[in-house]
C-alpha cells in the first residue's frame, strides 16, 4: 500500500504540474490575443488535374513571447479547454475573411473561390455563432459561399446545439466540410443527417498510398463521396506518387506540402502555385 501510495503521489504531482503548465499556457494565450502574437497562414487546396489553387485553408500560428513558435497541436486543445478558442476562432474568421476580400481586390478572378476556416465544437455551441459568421461576412462584403466551415466528426457527434449551428450555417449558404474524415467518431450515417458539402479525407489514409502501394480507405471514400454528391479533398499529399494515385482513383482536389505549404496571405499575391499535379 505504501509503494502504490508513493506512486500515486508521484503520479498526481505530475498531473498537477501538467495542469499548471496548461493553465500558464492558457494565460499566455489570453495575453497574446490582446498583444497581437497570432497570425494566420493559408494553404492552397488545388485541382489535381492542373495543380491550380481553387481555395485556401486558414491555419492559425502563435509566436509565444518567450518560447517562440508553438504548434496548433500544442495550444488549440488548451484554448478549447479554457474557452479562449471562442475569441481566438472569431479573430481567425475575421482575419481570413478580410484576407479573402483583399485577394479579390488584388487578384480578381485569380483569388481563391473560398476560404476554409476550422471551427471548434466550443464555437459551434456558442448560441450566437451563426450570427457572428453572418456579420463577419457582410462586414467584408462576402457572399456566404465564400466561406467554408471545417468541423470534425467528433465536434458534431452526439447531435445537439453543434449540429443545429452547422445546419444554421448551411441554411445561410456557408459551405460545410467534415475535416480529418475517418479519424473521429466516424459514422457514415452522419453524412445523411448533417448537411455536408466537402469531405476532407485524412492524411493518415493518404499516407497508406506510399506505405503499402495501395490504399483501401481513400479508394472507398471517393466512392462514398461521389455517391453522395460531395466534393472530396485529400489532405496531406506529400509526393507526386500520392497525387498521381489519388487522381487515378478519381479525386479532383487535394491539399499538401507537395503542392504548397501554408504561407502568409501576401505570398499568394507574389508567388503563383507552381506544382503541375501530374
Ligand atoms: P487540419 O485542419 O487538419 O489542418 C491541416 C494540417 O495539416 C495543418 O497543420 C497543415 O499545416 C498540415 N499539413 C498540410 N499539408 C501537409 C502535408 O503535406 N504534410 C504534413 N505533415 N502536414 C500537412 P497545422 O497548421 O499544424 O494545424 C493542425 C491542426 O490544428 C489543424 O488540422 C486544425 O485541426 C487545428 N487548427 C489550426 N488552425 C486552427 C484554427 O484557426 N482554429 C481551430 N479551431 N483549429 C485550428
Ligand atoms: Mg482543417
Ligand atoms: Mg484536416
Ligand atoms: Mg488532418
Amino acid at each position: 500500500a505504501k509503494e502504490s501510495g508513493g506512486q500515486l503521489v508521484v503520479y498526481s504531482a505530475e498531473l498537477d504540474e501538467r495542469a499548471e503548465a496548461a493553465e500558464r499556457l492558457g494565460a499566455d494565450l489570453r495575453h497574446s490575443l490582446s498583444d497581437g502574437d497570432f497570425h494566420v497562414v493559408y494553404q492552397p487546396i488545388v485541382g489535381l488535374s492542373d495543380g491550380r489553387m481553387v481555395a485556401v485553408e486558414a491555419l492559425v500560428r502563435w509566436t509565444h513571447p518567450l518560447r517562440g513558435f508553438v504548434s496548433p497541436a500544442g495550444f488549440i486543445p488548451v484554448a478549447e479547454d479554457n474557452g479562449l478558442i471562442v475569441e481566438l476562432g472569431e479573430w481567425v474568421l475575421r482575419t481570413a475573411c478580410a484576407q479573402l476580400a483583399t485577394w479579390r481586390r488584388e487578384l480578381g478572378d485569380r483569388a481563391p473561390a473560398y476560404v476554409s476556416v476550422n471551427v471548434s465544437a466550443r464555437q459551434l455551441s456558442e448560441p450566437g455563432f451563426p450570427a457572428v459568421v453572418s456579420a463577419v461576412l457582410s462586414e467584408n462584403s462576402l457572399e456566404p459561399s465564400a466561406l467554408l466551415a471545417e468541423v470534425t466528426e467528433t465536434a458534431i457527434f452526439g447531435g445537439g446545439v453543434a449540429i443545429e449551428a452547422v445546419e444554421a450555417l448551411h441554411r445561410a449558404g456557408v459551405l460545410i466540410a467534415l475535416d480529418d474524415f475517418g479519424t473521429g467518431h466516424s459514422s457514415l450515417g452522419l453524412l445523411r443527417t448533417v448537411p455536408v458539402d466537402v469531405l476532407k479525407v485524412d492524411k493518415s489514409f493518404v499516407d497508406e498510398i506510399t506505405e503499402g502501394g495501395r490504399a483501401v480507405i481513400v479508394d472507398a471514400l471517393i466512392h462514398v463521396s461521389n455517391g453522395l454528391g460531395l466534393r472530396a479533398v485529400a489532405e496531406g499529399v506529400e509526393t507526386a506518387e500520392q497525387a498521381a494515385y489519388l487522381r487515378a482513383l478519381g479525386y479532383e482536389y487535394a491539399q499538401g506540402y507537395y503542392f504548397a505549404k501554408p504561407a502568409p496571405g501576401l505570398d499568394l499575391v507574389s508567388t503563383p502555385s507552381h506544382a503541375d499535379g501530374a
